[in-house]
């Protein structure tokens, strides 16, 4: 049987096919590329051009494929970009959710494994932050994603569909053999912009407040790298295999680091000397951002294996440096 992937051509998603076909699973990728890559798509895949939202074009794959469970990538995800267009961002993002899960139930498939994100806590009341922790996001993207993950359980109560929620922090790196990356168009994430900086691509970065209550005034973040979660939706699906209930698992390192730690770091891996000013604060941005990893490592049997910043970047850097215009296909579609 097969794992549905959508969203399989985005930065995280591809980064899981690739894993999934390496651990032996047959994949299936639904993208409409909106953001994604053609050519980021593990070619042993098979791959389907569409919308999620799109139900007839839903059901035809759901027929065509004998599908086991789904991992769900597929989204807008730029804090900033859902302050200005909330209503892009419930569009796609929940109502991307209540046309998937429609599609599911009606071809029986119950296990779908939800890429949830930090943003759902809001300005979080404790640092490091459980996942029994009150939701309360401070931008539409965590409320459309909060509101994804509530669909999910009243749809686990009345048709018995069982989901994980992968609450991600910050997520950074790269295949360390640098064949896939991250490529967004414009870049929005704090590394990829301070790589681009490195190469001469970007004149300087712009680091969004020093006033915030952090040790150095710049927001603290908790990074994970893109490999290490990719092996964490493979150890979800196999909890939901194994008949477990639903729930909600924390990603990330359980450190943080600031944004100038962040410039400091990628300033060591590359040797280059990263002009950086000081800017206004970013709407939407809580202040710290540190996960609680542990229940994730005991109940999953998560082991992430990149547990330093810096091999972080060096992987991003590699990618970078190997791919300077990224796919180099014109915006993210092909
Ligand atoms: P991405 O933009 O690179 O990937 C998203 C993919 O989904 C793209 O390939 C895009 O073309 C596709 N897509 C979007 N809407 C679609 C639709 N309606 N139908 C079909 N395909 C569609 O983003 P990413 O950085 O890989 O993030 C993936 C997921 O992880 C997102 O859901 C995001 O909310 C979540 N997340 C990301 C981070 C991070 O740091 N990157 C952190 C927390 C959560
Ligand atoms: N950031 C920054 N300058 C940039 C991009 C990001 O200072 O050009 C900061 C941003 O304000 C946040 C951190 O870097 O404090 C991480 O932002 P990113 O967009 O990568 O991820 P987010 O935390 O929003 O998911």
């Amino acid at each position: 049987m097969a794992i549905l992937v959508l969203g399989g051509a985005g930065y995280i998603g591809s980064h899981t096919v690739d894993r999934l076909v390496e651990n032996g699973y047959d994949v299936a990728v639904v993208d409409n590329l909106v953001t994604g890559h053609k050519a980021a798509i593990n070619p042993k895949a098979r791959f389907y051009e569409g919308d999620v939202r799109d139900k007839k074009f839903m059901n035809d794959v759901f027929d065509k494929e004998d599908i086991e469970g789904v991992i769900h990538f597929a989204a807008f995800s730029v804090v900033p970009e859902s302050m200005e267009k909330p209503l892009k961002y419930f569009d796609n993002n929940t109502g991307g959710m209540i046309s998937l899960l429609e599609v599911m139930n009606a071809h029986n498939v119950k296990k779908i494994v939800f890429s949830s994100t930090a943003a759902t806590y809001g300005e979080p009341k404790q640092i490091p932050i459980k996942e029994t922790d009150p939701q309360v996001p401070t931008n539409p993207y965590g409320e459309s994603k909060l509101a994804m993950e509530k669909i999910m359980h009243w749809s686990d109560v009345a048709y018995g569909i069982k989901f994980v929620a992968l609450r991600y922090f910050n997520v950074a790196g790269a295949k360390p053999d640098g064949s896939i990356g991250e490529d967004h168009h414009p870049e929005t994430h704090l590394v990829p912009i301070i790589l681009q900086v490195a190469s001469g691509e970007r004149d300087q970065l712009t680091i969004f407040g020093d006033d915030y209550d952090t040790p150095d005034g710049t927001n603290v973040r908790d990074y994970v790298h893109v490999l290490d979660l990719a092996d964490a939706h493979i150890l979800a699906l196999k909890y939901l295999q194994a008949g477990n209930d639903s729930d909600a698992f924390n990603l990330g390192s359980s450190t943080g680091f600031s944004n100038k730690q962040m410039l400091d770091a990628a300033r060591d891996v590359t040797g280059k000397p990263i002009p950086a000013k000081m800017g206004p604060r970013r709407a939407g941005d809580p202040s710290t951002l540190i996960a609680a990893s542990d229940k994730a490592r005991k109940v999953l049997g998560w082991k992430p294996q990149f547990d330093d910043v810096h091999e972080i970047i060096k992987t991003a850097w590699n990618w970078k440096e190997t791919h300077p215009k990224g796919y180099d296909d014109q915006k993210g579609n092909q």
